[in-house]
This record gives structure tokens, C-alpha cells and sequence, in this order.
């Protein structure tokens, strides 16, 4: 059968861009459609706004800590409208990068929704017309959860929209304590904004190890942002007494406290952006959160379709649906299966302090091994001393005491997302304790502590921690 296209990509974010470009490059006929803008929720309402707003955030701090290093520094203000117009201007050029890659691999771009009408067919909206492929990607990635249960949940604002306020408000309240809330959270009150994450649990992070946890909730509170635990939000309702579209809004909260703020963002996670994509009428299976399933190969039910990113139930990070692209094109048009690897993958929260973390939690390697040894070291960076600022950098190597493999390490200070993105490497390849203790350290920096730690802090035996005697 002839069709119009080897394959055709639904989502342009950064799996399904990877998986076109890739394609054509190896001499395939292939179509892409994206509704909103080429680069997906990291280029265009995510990791990369993200990261610019931090880095403007950081910037408060650094201007107070410059004093004990000789700065004076006077009349230092903000301006929000200019950010947001850099930022803008910051990522049409990587949309144009993208969308100029996609051309110039040879790919035919549809700025356009597409929807699936068979197991080959697929309705360009903006052509009303039905064209076909031999293969079809789905990567249209997630959306936030709006929560449209909650009454007023309409008058929060979610990740999708922060980055473009109109103006910086004096106050927010984010609801969750995950990713997102809590890169957020340091981003407002770096900007000088009257912060409070809401949070329904004890401790933010959940999933993390139990050290970084609570160590980052307390630099938060240290650095003045409030952290309401064990309540949810129950009702958000206008200050005014007439109709109007912006703040300040009450919060109820389930305690029974009311609490106010100019904006309230919902950071409460991402559901899969499949709504009317036609997956029932042809028949391609997801779970019961809607996330489409697929098996190790980033296959569907449909011998014909695959699924890669967000819309799917693994890890939804960038670099993981780039890399699952790549498995897919080397599976399909390469003559090489090749399964996606999610094992030892780093994770970098940018909160600020950040965090690096990779492996197994302290708790998980208590359940996973008879033997641990936990080296733990938390220090005022060097920097600290002048500048007089009370943070602590924190960092942590759990060992299997068996093997002697380092199965987690878990950084919360500065440039722990870079450090961390090194002990990967080495991490990838199963590292010892032992090679780190043979390997020299570069001084002064901070990561000389990670091979500099050689007693264990305390070792855990069958899931019991033994006192040092
Ligand atoms: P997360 O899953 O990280 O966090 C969701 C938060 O909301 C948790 O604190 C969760 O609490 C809470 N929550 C869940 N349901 C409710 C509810 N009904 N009411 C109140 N609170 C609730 O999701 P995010 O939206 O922050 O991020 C989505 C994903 O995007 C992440 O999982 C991550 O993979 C990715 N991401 C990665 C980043 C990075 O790599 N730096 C940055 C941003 C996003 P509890 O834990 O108790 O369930």
C-alpha cells in the first residue's frame, strides 16, 4: 500500500521533533503536526522559561551576599515586564531553531492539531484533509491538572501560564510540594514575592530521600517562604464583591483557615494530553489515568503506532523522551532493537538550594540490601563565610556493603544539578566507594566531599540502622 508518509509525528515537543528529524535524516517521508508551538512544555512553558526565571531569581541573593566580598551595591530593582519579554524572545528563537531543523532534515511541518481516524490515517485540522503513514508517533505530551473539582479552581493559574503574568504579584500560594511548586516557589521569592506552598502531606518532595526533604523544607522557611503542611486547598473564591478576572483570592483551607493571595497556582501534577485524539475509535489502549500504554519498545497495541514522552506512564522527563525517540528509530529503521534504559537516571529539582539526586533513597536501599553504609556530610560552603548566609550544603552516598557499588548519592546545594550529572556517568558504569576513595580531590570546591567521605556516617543492617559504638 502506498501511503503519503513513512511516518508521521503527532506532538512537536522533544520526543516527537527528535523522532522526525531523526527519521528523515535516514531518507523516510516524514509529516509532523503540532497545535501550539514547536519545542513542547520544555522549550516553550517549561524547563527552559523555567531556568531563566531562576537564574533571574538568584540574583537577589547573590546581590546581598556580594556585600561581605567588599560590594556596595545600591538601588537594585526588578523588572518583571522585562524578563518575560527576554524569555519570549529567548524562546521564539529555539521554536524557530526547532521548526527550522524539522525543514532542513526534510521533514513536511503542519502548524496544525492532528487527530487520529485509523490505524494509518490522521485529520490535519487546519487542511480539514486525512493523510496517511505507514507509521504513526504519538508525543503530545501532558498538561497541568486543574483540579476542576475544586470550587473556583478556575481562578488558579497553573504551570502553563505563570511565566506570561502581567505583572509580578505580591503574593502567591502554590498547592503541591513537587517539582514544579517547588522550582516556583524559589523563583517568586527570589523575585521578592510573599511565597506559601500549600501542601496536603508532612514533607515536600515526596519520593525523595527523607535528608533532602527535610533539609529543603527548612532552607525554604529560612529563606521565608511558608510551607503550610497537612492541609488542602478546599475553596478559592474573588476578594471582590463584583465580577473580576484577577486577584487577590481566598484560599479555604481543610483546617478551616482562610488565606489570601494575588495569584494561587495549582502544581498539583501533569495528566496525559489525550482528550479527542481519537485513540478510541482506533482502538489504541491506555491506562486508567489515560496514559496510552505501550511495552518496552514504545509500541501500542497497534502494530502500527507508538508512543513516546509524557502521554505515556514512565518518566516524564525530556531526556527520556528524547532518548525513547532514539530507541524507536533505531528499533524501527535501523536494524538494531534497542529498549529505552531507565536505570540510574539523574534528577535535578531547581529549587535553591538544588538538588542532585540519582539511585536509591536511603529507605529504598534499606529494603533492597542486607548491608548499607550511609556516608553523609553537611557543611557551610566556602562561599557562605564572607557572604554570612546560615545554608548548608548537603551531601549523601549510599553504599550497597556488600558490593561496595554506590547505589544513590543525593546533593542539596549549589551546582548540585551538575555535580550530579558527572557521578551519573561514573554511576552508569557501577561505580565503588573504593574508586571514589582513590580519587584525588580537586580543591577547594564542594565536590571534593564526595570522595573525601571515608568512614560511614552509620551502616544499616536488614533494614536496621546500627549505632556507632
Ligand atoms: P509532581 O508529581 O512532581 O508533584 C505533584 C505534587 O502535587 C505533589 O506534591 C503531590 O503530593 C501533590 N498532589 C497530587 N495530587 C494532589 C491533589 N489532588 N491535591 C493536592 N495536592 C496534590 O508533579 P509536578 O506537577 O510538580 O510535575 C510534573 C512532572 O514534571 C514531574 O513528575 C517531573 O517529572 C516533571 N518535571 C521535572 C522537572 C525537572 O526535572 N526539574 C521540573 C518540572 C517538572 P504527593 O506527593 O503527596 O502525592
Amino acid at each position: 500500500m502506498n501511503y503519503d508518509y513513512d511516518l508521521f509525528v503527532i506532538g512537536g515537543g522533544s520526543g516527537g521533533v527528535r523522532a522526525a528529524r531523526k527519521t528523515s535524516h535516514l531518507g523516510q517521508r516524514v509529516g509532523i503536526a503540532e497545535e501550539h508551538r514547536y519545542g513542547g512544555t520544555c522549550v516553550i512553558r517549561g524547563c527552559v522559561p523555567k531556568k531563566l526565571y531562576l537564574y533571574a531569581a538568584r540574583f537577589s541573593e547573590s546581590f546581598q551576599d556580594s556585600e561581605g566580598f567588599g560590594w556596595k551595591l545600591s538601588n537594585w530593582s526588578f523588572d518583571w515586564s522585562k524578563l518575560v519579554m527576554n524569555k519570549e524572545h529567548e524562546i521564539t528563537r529555539l521554536e524557530r531553531l526547532y521548526r527550522e531543523g524539522l525543514q532542513s532534515s526534510g521533514v513536511e511541518v503542519f502548524d496544525s492539531r492532528a487527530e487520529l481516524k485509523g490505524p494509518h490515517e490522521i485529520w490535519i485540522q487546519s487542511l480539514d484533509q486525512i493523510v496517511t503513514a505507514e507509521r504513526i508517533v504519538i508525543a503530545v505530551g501532558g498538561k497541568p491538572n486543574c483540579n476542576k473539582d475544586l470550587v473556583g479552581y478556575e481562578y488558579a493559574i497553573t504551570s502553563d501560564e505563570v511565566f506570561d503574568l502581567e505583572k509580578l504579584p505580591k503574593t502567591i500560594i502554590i498547592n503541591g510540594a513537587g517539582y514544579i511548586a517547588i522550582e516556583l516557589a524559589s523563583i517568586f521569592k527570589g523575585l521578592g514575592v510573599d511565597t506559601t506552598i500549600l501542601y496536603h502531606g508532612i514533607t515536600i518532595l515526596r519520593g525523595f530521600d527523607d535528608d533532602l526533604r527535610f533539609t529543603l523544607q527548612k532552607e525554604y522557611e529560612k529563606r521565608g517562604i511558608k510551607v503550610i503542611t497537612e492541609q488542602s486547598l478546599t475553596r478559592i473564591e474573588s476578594c471582590h464583591s463584583s465580577f473580576q478576572s484577577t486577584g487577590p483570592w481566598r484560599v479555604h483551607l481543610s483546617g478551616g483557615d482562610i488565606i489570601q493571595a494575588d495569584v494561587v497556582m495549582m502544581a498539583i501534577g501533569r495528566i496525559p494530553n489525550t482528550d479527542s485524539l481519537g485513540l478510541e475509535g482506533v482502538g489504541v489502549k491506555t491506562d486508567n489515568q489515560g496514559y496510552i500504554q505501550v511495552n518496552e519498545y514504545s509500541r501500542t497495541n497497534i502494530r502500527n503506532i507508538w508512543a513516546l514522552g509524557d502521554v505515556t506512564n514512565r518518566v516524564p522527563l525530556t531526556s527520556v523522551a528524547i532518548h525513547e525517540a532514539m530507541c524507536f528509530i533505531a528499533t524501527e529503521y535501523m536494524n538494531s532493537p534497542q529498549k529505552p534504559d531507565y536505570d540510574m537516571i539523574a534528577r535535578v529539582v531547581f529549587s535553591h538550594p538544588e538538588i542532585g539526586t540519582i539511585g536509591l533513597t536511603e529507605m529504598e536501599a534499606a529494603k533492597n540490601f542486607d548491608s548499607v553504609n550511609v556516608f553523609k556530610t553537611c557543611f557551610r560552603t566556602m562561599k557562605s563565610t564572607l557572604s554570612g548566609r546560615d545554608s548548608k550544603m548537603l551531601m549523601k552516598l549510599i553504599v550497597d556493603g556488600d558490593s561496595d557499588k554506590i547505589v544513590g548519592a543525593h546533593i542539596l546545594g549549589p551546582n548540585a544539578g551538575e555535580i550530579v550529572q558527572m557521578l551519573a556517568i561514573s554511576m552508569k558504569m557501577g561505580v565503588t566507594k573504593s574508586h571514589l576513595d582513590r580519587t584525588m580531590a580537586v580543591h577547594p570546591t564542594a565536590g571534593e566531599e564526595l570522595v573525601t567521605m571515608y568512614e560511614p556516617t552509620y551502616r544499616i543492617k536488614f533494614g536496621k540502622r546500627l549505632h556507632k559504638n
